[in-house]
């Protein structure tokens, strides 16, 4: 059944190319508003860009951002989930700092307790804010003799405390190879799968949102009073304001309209693992930091059902690329990649490539598990290209760019910006228009899954990364 709000349609209308996780968040909470909006999608189904699986709930997996970004993005994870409330998986994370890293665990504590304080005031503000666990546990730290007696423990397969989340990590890590304390965090896993899933089912409902998939934007005209666009087959449309959403491709339609902009972009993947020897344990994500782009750069296991385990290991050799990182310049706003990067990105991966880093990916955290060392690659990689503007690779926390009265360009670094991205246009351009502030989304979680489920599939991926965890 499809959701109208007569009394605040805005006989303006809103074209929004390219339907990632960013132009369909903010088509969703545009047409919830009221706004006409139309998305092009070049391609099949929405929100088919490069993997999400961490929500980012205070950016603790990374050390190199500021206090203020780390704020932001604990601040717009909690808006994400509110607005999308199947899309999380729900499980801690360890982060453990190794011998021989040059870093102090202890240099985290500052920050996590200024987001728990920070969590602690949004909880008092607003109760539904508690979506990361309660703020007193948003996290705590463990020392070695408390693993050592977890690890005499025998993993629960639905843990209820936190020392029963740690028993499969203090069991089979080898503890000597770490600096002590090891933090738990709340950081939550985020389902992509399930984030298209909600996309899908939500834009079905609601009658002024319009979906054109398999409609690549090939030229674009500013007029004095609008913008027109032109699809493949050389059909033209109309409208007064232009949302860029094109995800690493964003420079391709400045360049059309010659709105120049600085930026990087980023090719990366992770990889997707079956480990069958111990597929019963519920493990937590587990970050084992180390220096970017050198060989022992960070270790990143993330937990599914059924014995998966996705993998990032910030080496050249597994996420990262020779040349992968690439930034505008000259007379292009389009940072351009090597031609075999694009290819992955359109065409696919040679399979030997797969599973050569696949494999690489395997040894580089059973440097801490090592019986690790037994998990088996299972498939296709999760990987994409992803636009950073500016030219400083580590910014994480980014939303939207204006140019002119009506063009706006969605520059998210993580999916969780793309909430505020949808409310920083809304008040530019919309701002007589009443808002309406029931943008929470009415879908049954099991009805979710089950499509997300079919999207997996569909996409080559084993059904398990789409289940909630
Ligand atoms: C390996 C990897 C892991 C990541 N992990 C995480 C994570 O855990 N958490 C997180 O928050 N973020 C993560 N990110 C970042 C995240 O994926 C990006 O920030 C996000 O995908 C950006 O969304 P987007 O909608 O802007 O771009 P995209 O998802 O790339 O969407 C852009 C869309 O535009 C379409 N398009 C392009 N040109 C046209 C055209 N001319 N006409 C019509 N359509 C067009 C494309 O087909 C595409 O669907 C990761 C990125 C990578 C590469």
């Amino acid at each position: 059944m499809s959701q109208e709000f007569p009394e605040m349609q805005s006989r303006q209308r809103v074209a929004i190319i390219g339907g990632g996780v960013a132009g369909s968040t903010v088509a969703l909470y545009l047409a919830k508003q009221g706004i006409d909006v139309t998305v092009y999608e070049k391609n099949q189904r929405l929100v088919s860009g490069p993997p999400i699986c961490h929500l980012h709930a205070g950016g603790n997996l990374y050390r190199e951002i500021s206090e203020q970004h780390c704020l932001e993005l604990l601040r717009q994870s909690i808006e994400f989930v509110r607005f999308f409330p199947s899309v999380v998986n729900v499980r801690p994370t360890v982060i453990a700092v190794p011998r021989g890293d040059e870093g102090k665990p202890e240099a985290l504590l500052p920050r996590l307790n200024v987001l728990r304080d920070a969590y602690k005031k949004l909880v008092e503000l607003d109760a539904d804010n508690q979506v990361l666990g309660k703020p007193d546990d948003y996290f705590h730290e463990f020392d070695r003799q408390t693993l050592n007696e977890l690890s005499k423990r025998q993993p629960p397969e639905a843990p209820q405390t936190l020392e029963e989340w740690l028993i499969p990590f203090a069991k089979h890590t080898d503890l000597d190879k770490l600096k002590f304390p090891v933090y738990v965090v709340q950081e939550y896993g985020l389902s992509l799968f399930r984030v298209a899933s909600s996309v899908e089912l939500w834009s079905q409902q609601i009658a002024n949102l319009h979906i054109r998939t398999g409609a690549n934007i090939e030229q674009i005209r500013e007029l004095e009073d609008r913008y027109e666009l032109e699809l493949a087959a050389g059909q033209t449309e109309s409208f007064d304001f232009v949302i860029n959403a094109c995800g690493f491709r964003t420079g391709t339609i400045d360049d059309k309209l010659e709105k120049p902009r600085q930026r990087l972009v980023e090719f990366k993947a992770a990889y997707v693992t079956k480990w069958v020897k111990h597929q019963h344990e519920k493990w937590p994500e587990v970050i084992f930091h180390g220096q970017r782009g050198t060989p022992q750069g960070m270790a990143q296991l993330t937990p599914y059902p059924g014995g998966y385990f996705q993998l990032h290991g910030m080496t050249k050799s597994i996420t990262l690329f020779e040349n992968g990182l690439v930034q505008s310049g000259g007379n292009t706003s389009q940072p351009q990649l090597p031609q075999h990067l694009v290819d992955k990105i359109d065409n696919g991966w040679p399979e030997q490539v797969q599973t050569s880093r696949s494999q690489s990916a395997i040894q580089h955290l059973a440097q801490y598990v090592p019986e690790f060392v037994s998990a088996e690659p299972a498939g296709k990689p999760l990987y994409g290209a992803q636009q950073i503007p500016g030219l400083e690779p580590s910014l994480r926390s980014a939303d939207v760019s204006f140019d002119g009265e009506r063009y706006a360009r969605l520059e998210i670094v993580k999916a969780s910006s793309a909430l505020i991205a949808a409310k920083k246009i809304m008040s530019r351009w919309f701002v007589n228009q009443p808002f309406n502030v029931s943008t929470t989304l009415a879908l049954k979680p099991l009805d979710v899954e089950l499509v997300a489920k079919q999207i997996a599939r569909d996409r080559g991926y084993p059904e398990s990364l789409a289940v909630a965890y």
